[in-house]
């Protein structure tokens, strides 16, 4: 049985970064602000194709200009960290996912993470790029997001993050445009992202067509980056939630 959650009303979604931090200035130590907890199929890293427990917190500090994930930013419900645990755990997937929103920005996901290393789950972290990794978990597989600039985040990438990711660990790009390309390809040979990390890049969806990603990518001759689609959005329709 899954314990009962607390529920807090939904609201509008507030416009400003501030507005959405500030709806987690009063949660108390062992609760998180969940926005969502469910079971699809792993949709990008290399991790994809297999199924998996996204547990997906509310609340980002980012507005990146394509974002696929506004109805996070300030919807969700307080629960208590071992009922986030309970639930998670609920769907029996080996594959667990921590992904918001932004997750690093509630200090309880931490111990969550570690938690389910302990139960021998394999857990994978989706971040933005902009918070300090130093404090995760060595055993998550951490998906870091370098922005690219079309994003209009870019300025808020953590470099020092690099010196904290493992070489299993994974680097995303975003590529909205060919600016965005170029400015990816000269990030990977600058600071040879490539040769130390898993490198991965991806197209915004109706923004630029996946055979041009593909030809920029080949002719980039970075032979070891990866290109990958969001499958979910091709399993499913592009804007249904919860998949
Ligand atoms: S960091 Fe992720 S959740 Fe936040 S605005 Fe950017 S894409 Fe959306």
């Amino acid at each position: 049985m899954m314990s009962e959650l607390k529920t807090i009303p939904l609201m509008e979604v507030p416009p400003e970064v501030a507005h959405r931090v500030a709806l987690l200035r009063d949660l108390p130590p062992g609760e998180l602000f969940i926005h969502e907890i469910y079971q699809s199929v792993q949709g990008e890293s290399t991790f994809a194709g297999l199924p998996c427990v996204f547990v997906r917190t509310a609340v980002c500090d980012s507005r990146c200009k394509w974002c696929d994930t506004p109805h996070a930013f300030a919807q969700g419900e307080r629960m208590s960290r071992a009922s986030v645990l309970e639930k998670a755990l609920y769907f029996g997937s080996p594959l667990v996912e921590i992904t918001g929103g932004e997750p690093l920005l509630q200090p309880d996901v931490f111990p969550l993470m570690t938690e389910l290393c302990d139960m021998g789950k394999t857990v994978l972290l989706e971040t933005s790029g902009a918070h300090d990794l130093s404090e995760v978990d060595r055993r998550v597989h951490t998906i870091m997001d370098l922005k690219c600039p079309d994003s209009g985040e870019s300025h808020r990438n953590r470099w020092a993050n690099l010196a904290c990711l493992k070489p299993t660990d994974q680097i995303k790009f975003v590529i909205a445009s060919r600016n965005d390309w170029n400015w990816t390809a000269s990030v990977i040979r600058e600071h040879r992202l490539d040769e130390r990390f898993q490198c991965l890049v991806s197209c915004v969806f109706d923004a630029v067509k996946p055979v041009e990603l593909a030809d920029w990518l080949l002719e980039s001759g970075l032979h070891r980056v990866r290109m990958q689609l969001q499958m979910h959005k091709y399993i499913w329709d592009p804007n249904k939630r919860g998949v």
